[in-house]
């Protein structure tokens, strides 16, 4: 992970990475929510909230480098819609974690 600064762009390539990937430990070919002929999650509308806010971390103070929509697209801090999301999917960590 890197710090997200106001320099950072990101826009999702649709590279299906995270979802080969970054799955959970001992599963080899990837999640099995992930389709790999279209290219898409599955269970889009239901999909857990890790997926939801990758590649920033929960309190959007990084984001992970290894994500090839890192350097694309618009400053972070400039794009209106994804910073709605984004702060959006934070709130909702807040209170997830205010009730562990
Ligand atoms: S790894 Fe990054 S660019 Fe690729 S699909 Fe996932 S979020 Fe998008
Ligand atoms: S649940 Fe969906 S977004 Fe998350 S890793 Fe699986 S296919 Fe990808």
């Amino acid at each position: 992970m890197i710090p997200l600064t106001k320099d950072t762009r990101w826009e999702c390539q649709r590279c299906g990475r995270c979802c080969i990937e970054l799955t959970p430990p001992g599963s080899k070919l990837g999640c099995p929510d992930y389709d790999s002929v279209m290219n898409r999650c599955q269970i889009h509308d239901k999909k857990p909230f890790s997926c939801r806010i990758y590649p920033f971390s929960p309190y959007l103070k990084e984001i992970d480098e290894e994500c090839p929509g890192v350097g694309h697209g618009l400053l972070i801090e400039e794009n209106k819609l994804l910073n709605k999301e984004l702060r959006k999917l934070a709130a909702v960590f807040r209170r997830k974690t205010r009730r562990l």
